[in-house]
C-alpha cells in the first residue's frame, strides 16, 4: 500500500519539526497509541509526563487523520504529532471510523484489528525516514507489528497495555495454565492462580472472554492476539504501565517472568494524569478539558458526597433494558446522580418519576468530576483508567465490570483493595445476551455505596483515601511513579545503540 505520512506539529512550526528531527535519536521518543480512547489518552498523558520531566526530550506522537483533533486537543506544543493514513482496505468498516468507540457494533472489533495491522508499512517508512533511529518506540499491545518494523530500524519497543500489573500477570498466567473449566462448575469459587501471591485468588466468572476462547483457533481475536500480537508483546524492551507500586507492587516480578528480553523491566509511572501535570496543578491541566453540559456547575450545586457518578465507559454496549433497569435503581436509590451515558438511541424510561438525576450524551470531563467534592462514589465498568482516576480521586467505587479484564480489575479494587463493592455479574456481564441486573439490586448496591455512615462504608472510604495519598505521592518529587520515570529515559539512554534483535525467537506467546 503506497501510504502519505503527514507529518504536523501540535502548536511548533513544520520548521522547527524538521530542525529538532536533525538532532541525535538519543533525543527523540516515538508514541504509538491504539485507537481507543481509554488506550490513547494515558498515552497522551505519558508524552506530556515526559516533556514535563525531561526536557531535554523531543517526543512525537502518532495518530491517524480522524484521531488528530482528540490527540493536538490533549498534548502540549512541545509534542509533535505526525500523522500516517489509516488503512481502507478492509470493508464493511465504515469510512471515517478509526476508532473503537466510533464502531456501529462490537461484531466489527476484529476487523477494526486487522485494518490496524496495516499500519505497519507507514510506520516503517516514518522510521526510515528519520534521520536517526530514535531512543525507543513506545506503542500499545495491540499495535504487535511495531515491535519488529521498529527492531527492523534498529529501535526498542516498550510495550503499553492500559492495564495493571495485576491484570495483566493474571491473563498471562491463564495462557500458560489454562484456567479451571467453567463446565465443572464452580464458578464462583476463588482459585489460585500459578505464580500470583498466595492472596491472589479469582473466580472463573472472572476470567476475561478472551481467554475463554483462547483455545478457539477460529475465534478471530484470539487468532490476531496469537498472530499479530502475544510474541510482540513479549519480546518487547519493556513494559510501560499506568500504575503506582503501593498498589501494584506485588505482581510486578509475576508480570516480567513472562518477558523473554533480558532484562526487561515492568516501569510503574502512573497514574499517568497525574504524572503529566507536572510540577503544575493537576486541575490546571484539566481545565483544558471540556465539559459541554456544564457537568461540573450542576456539580457545584450539590451536598458534599451527595452525588453518585456513573459512567461505564467508551467501549461497552448495554441493552436498553438494562440502561432502564439501571435508571429506576438510581431513582430508588434516593441519591442525586450524574451519568454518562454512550448510547444515542435509547430514551430514559417515562414513568421515573420525579429525581434528582442528570442523564449526560457528550463528553463528560470524568477526572474533574470524580475530583470533585460533590461525588460521594463511583458506579464504574472498571476500565483500569477509570479505577486509576477514581482512585486518585480518593472515591470507593461500585464495580460493574462488563468486557476484557475489567473482572479482574473489579476484584483488584473491591476485594483486594477493600475500596469498592461490587455488583454479581456473569461472566460478559451487561454484554451478555439477555443478562440483566434488575432495578432492586442496582438500588441496593448504590446505597451500600453511598452510604459514609456505617462500618463499611467508613473502611471503603479509609481504602479509597489511602490510594489517594499512595498515588498522589508516587508522582511527587522522590516518589516512586516518578523515580521510575528518571530510570527508564536513564535506562534507555545509557544502552542506546545497543544492537535490537530483529527477528521473532521461539518463544511463550503470552
Ligand atoms: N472519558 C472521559 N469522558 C468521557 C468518556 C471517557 O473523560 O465522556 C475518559 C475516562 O476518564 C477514562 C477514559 O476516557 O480516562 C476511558 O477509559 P477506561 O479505561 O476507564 O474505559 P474504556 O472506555 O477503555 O472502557
Amino acid at each position: 500500500m503506497a501510504s502519505t505520512i503527514t507529518t504536523t506539529t501540535n502548536g511548533a512550526t513544520a520548521a522547527n519539526h524538521a530542525a529538532a528531527a536533525n538532532v541525535s535519536g538519543r533525543d527523540h521518543v516515538v508514541i504509538f497509541p491504539f485507537m481507543a480512547k481509554g488506550h490513547t489518552l494515558p498515552l497522551l498523558h505519558f508524552a506530556t509526563a515526559l516533556t514535563a520531566h525531561h526536557k531535554t526530550l523531543r517526543v512525537t506522537v502518532l495518530t491517524t487523520p480522524a484521531n488528530r483533533a482528540f490527540a493536538a486537543g490533549r498534548l502540549p506544543p512541545s509534542v509533535s504529532l505526525v500523522e500516517l493514513p489509516f488503512p481502507s482496505l478492509l470493508p464493511p468498516l465504515p469510512a471515517g471510523v478509526e476508532s473503537t468507540d466510533a464502531l456501529p457494533c462490537p461484531s466489527l472489533y476484529p476487523t477494526f484489528l486487522r485494518t490496524t495491522a496495516l499500519l505497519r508499512e507507514p510506520f516503517a517508512e516514518y522510521l526510515a525516514s528519520l534521520p536517526s533511529p530514535p531512543l525507543a518506540v513506545v506503542s500499545d499491545f495491540f499495535l504487535g507489528f511495531t515491535r519488529a518494523a521498529a527492531a527492523d530500524a534498529g529501535v526498542r519497543r516498550v510495550v503499553f497495555h492500559g492495564m495493571s500489573c495485576f491484570s495483566m500477570a493474571v491473563c498471562k498466567a491463564l495462557i500458560v495454565n489454562n484456567p479451571p473449566d467453567a463446565a465443572a462448575g464452580g464458578g464462583d469459587t476463588p482459585f489460585r492462580v500459578p505464580g500470583m501471591p498466595e492472596h491472589v485468588g479469582i473466580t472463573v466468572d472472572e476470567v476475561p472472554d478472551a481467554l475463554v476462547k483462547f483455545a478457539d483457533a477460529e475465534d478471530p481475536v484470539t487468532r490476531f492476539l496469537v498472530d499479530d500480537v502475544g510474541f510482540s508483546d513479549v519480546l518487547s524492551w519493556g513494559v510501560l504501565v499506568n500504575s503506582f507500586a503501593a498498589l501494584d507492587e506485588s505482581y510486578v516480578a509475576p508480570l516480567e517472568s513472562f518477558y523473554q528480553v533480558p532484562g526487561s523491566r515492568a516501569w510503574l509511572v502512573g497514574p499517568l494524569f497525574l504524572a503529566a501535570a507536572g510540577d503544575t496543578s493537576e486541575l490546571e491541566e484539566e481545565e483544558q478539558e471540556h465539559d459541554p453540559d456544564g457537568c461540573l456547575a450542576w456539580l457545584d450545586d450539590a451536598q458534599p458526597g451527595s452525588v453518585v457518578y456513573v459512567s461505564f465507559g467508551t467501549q461497552a454496549h448495554i441493552s436498553d433494558a438494562q440502561l432502564d433497569e439501571i435508571t429506576h435503581g438510581l431513582v430508588q436509590s434516593g441519591h442525586r446522580f450524574l451519568w454518562a451515558v454512550r448510547s444515542d438511541t435509547w430514551t430514559p424510561p417515562a414513568d421515573v418519576g420525579p429525581n434528582n438525576g442528570r442523564i449526560v450524551r457528550g463528553w463528560v470531563p470524568q477526572r474533574r468530576v470524580l475530583a470533585h467534592e460533590a461525588v460521594g462514589g463511583f458506579v464504574s465498568h472498571c476500565g483500569w483508567n477509570s479505577v486509576m482516576e477514581s482512585l486518585a480521586a480518593g472515591k470507593p467505587m461500585l464495580a460493574w465490570p462488563m468486557i476484557a479484564e475489567q473482572h479482574l480489575n473489579a476484584r483488584h479494587v473491591a476485594n483486594i483493595l477493600g475500596a469498592g463493592v461490587r455488583i454479581d455479574t456473569k461472566p460478559g456481564g451487561m454484554a451478555a445476551a439477555g443478562e440483566v441486573v434488575g432495578r432492586a439490586e442496582v438500588e441496593e448496591k448504590v446505597r451500600e455505596l453511598m452510604d459514609a455512615g456505617g462500618e463499611a462504608g467508613r473502611e471503603m472510604r479509609a481504602r479509597a483515601a489511602w490510594a489517594r495519598r499512595e498515588a498522589m505521592s508516587a508522582v511527587s518529587e522522590g516518589g516512586a511513579s516518578r523515580v521510575a520515570l528518571r530510570e527508564l529515559v536513564d535506562e534507555l539512554q545509557r544502552t542506546y545503540g545497543e544492537s535490537v534483535t530483529s527477528s521473532l525467537t521461539k518463544g511463550k506467546c503470552s
